[in-house]
């Protein structure tokens, strides 16, 4: 691993990584486990990755912690040398273009995210913070020029301004957002924590005790902003020692303030302890459940009924494969004309609709033309998965995958939902059977149908060769996320393994 201080050093590493993937990892340093989920996601997607540990003058107002915020460049650097990071970019202010004491945001070109955006949640609180954090963070991504940055979800604000600042100004970068780590007490790890004794981290618990205070009645139907941040304000109440700055319930993508949660909403909160301020947040919407498992241990069957009991819409992420590889054919394209197909699917549309009963498929609409049957001829069953290998219609399927999930109550079944679709998914679970036992089904299956003399060993090897090419192919390949819930099937009815489901969804208002 390199330690990089200056631009030119990082110019001529960057020289020697072309036609590499790099992924940007933006920190102030005082690593912790929040940091290292998303240099995780970084290498998981990236073949470089850079992590850059800077305190930014910038982003701290005079009265701030500036001084006394945590430098720790020994440990930070061998830590990210464990984590196999390639490059830590640390440069000084100075490298930067930020000189002395002085006021450096009246001498200096700066980046100034809209108003509407800045104006509320820390904003308010923190004058100059976001300039100092647009100005910084798009200074870093030209010094880069990386493929994807990451940013955790617990600065929601900073992630949507830098969002929409990579949108607002055409930078060529993919901006991926990562879940909230917590402490196992539900305190969100930051660096600040370091300045909270055991009492204090103890009683910082509160905050997010009470934001899902206010997330399980948003699940029992409370929609009403005013309300739900009532609730969050009572409950920090209860801890004398907490000064609440602001609790806020915004559009997730705006910021806007919102009166009623109709599909999410980003509830977030800041308060002080002692002087340490500290901020948490939590998105509101309908659950995320995500079903992965290798072939054959009855996820379609299963989430199709799960769906139904719960009422969530079944994303049948294989119809929307097959539907693209209808219109693959239908355009008369060959399957591995992957350059045509990539221009296809460029800003390719599917609608789905959900379905009366889950007997029925949902139905599916490629560019406003239904296709609900066309799909499942044995043509587009035998080039689906020559099509849903290819990088650019994942890419662009996962695209649409989440859009879908932005507002939530929707379940989907895969390999990676849990892992890649859906990351920050609230329910994750690996469902999984035995060989042996798939093997079983699949006889019984084959038997059902009408096949004679079958050979349980034959299809044994056969479920094994299968599951080793989905564990180990490039795309998407076949992984249990760290934090699904692992349901081994062999000795359960189909029946019970929707109760199991069903239940875990439901539990999760009393998380
Ligand atoms: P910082 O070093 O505090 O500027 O944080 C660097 C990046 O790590 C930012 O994108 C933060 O949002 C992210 N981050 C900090 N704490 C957490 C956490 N507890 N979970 C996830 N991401 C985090």
């Amino acid at each position: 691993m390199l330690i990089a201080k200056t631009i030119s050093e990082v110019n001529s590493y960057l020289q020697k990584q072309q036609n590499h993937k790099i992924g940007l990892v933006p920190t102030m340093g005082a690593l912790h486990q929040g940091h290292i989920s998303l240099i995780k996601r970084a290498s998981s997607e990236c073949d470089r990755v850079i992590v850059s540990i800077f305190v930014n003058p910038l982003q701290f107002a005079p009265t701030e912690d500036l001084k006394q915020y945590p430098r720790q460049l020994e440990t930070d650097s061998q830590l990210c040398e464990a984590l196999g990071v390639d490059l830590i970019f640390a440069p000084t202010p100075e490298t930067m273009g930020i000189t002395g004491d002085t006021d450096t945001q009246s001498l200096t070109t700066m980046v100034i995210p809209p108003v509407s955006m800045t104006s509320g949640l820390c904003g308010k609180y923190r004058h100059g913070h976001f300039q100092g954090v647009a100005t910084i963070v798009t200074k870093l991504l030209n010094i880069i020029r990386p493929d994807c940055a990451y940013f955790g979800q617990k600065d929601a604000q900073q992630l949507a301004i830098i969002s929409s600042l990579v949108s607002d100004l055409k930078l060529p970068v993919k901006i991926v957002g990562c879940p909230i780590i917590r402490e196992e007490s539900g305190l969100a790890l930051s660096s600040r924590n370091q300045y909270l004794t055991s009492t204090e981290k103890t009683q910082a618990t509160i905050i997010y005790r009470s934001l899902k205070q206010a997330a399980i009645s948003f699940y029992q139907g409370e929609k009403q902003a005013h309300i739900l941040t009532k609730i969050v304000k009572e409950k920090l109440a209860t801890v004398s020692e907490i000064k609440t700055q602001y609790v806020e319930l915004v559009n997730t993508i705006t910021l806007q303030p919102l009166e009623t949660v109709e599909t999410t909403g980003l509830l977030a909160v800041a308060a002080y302890l002692g002087n340490t301020r500290l901020i948490d947040n939590i998105i509101l919407r309908q659950p995320i459940v995500a079903i992965d498992g290798p072939a054959g241990a009855g996820k379609s069957t299963v989430t199709r009924r799960v769906a139904e009991k719960l009422g969530l819409l079944y994303l049948d992420t294989g119809a929307m494969y097959r539907a693209v590889t209808w219109l693959v054919m239908n355009s008369g394209i060959d399957v591995n004309a992957q350059d045509r197909i990539a221009d296809l699917v460029k800003g390719v549309k599917i609608d789905l609709i959900p379905s009366k009963s889950p007997e029925l498929p949902v139905g599916v609409y490629v560019n406003e033309q239904e296709v609900t049957t066309a799909i499942r001829t044995p043509e587009v069953t035998a080039n689906v998965s020559t099509i849903a290998a290819q990088s650019a219609v994942r890419e662009e399927l996962v695209a649409i995958q989440q859009s879908y999930g932005e507002t939530g109550g929707i379940i989907a079944e895969g390999r990676d939902i849990g892992t890649n679709v859906f990351p920050d998914a609230e329910l994750k679970i690996f469902l999984t059977a035995s060989v042996a036992e798939r093997a079983k089904r699949r006889m019984l299956d084959l038997q059902n149908q009408g096949y004679k003399d079958l050979d349980l060993a034959q299809l044994e090897t056969e479920i094994q060769q299968r599951d080793e090419k989905d564990s180990n192919r490039a795309i998407a390949p076949l992984k249990q996320a760290e934090d699904a819930v692992e349901l081994i099937t062999d000795d359960l009815a189909i029946q019970e393994v929707i109760d199991k489901i069903v239940q875990l969804y439901l539990s999760l208002n009393h998380l």
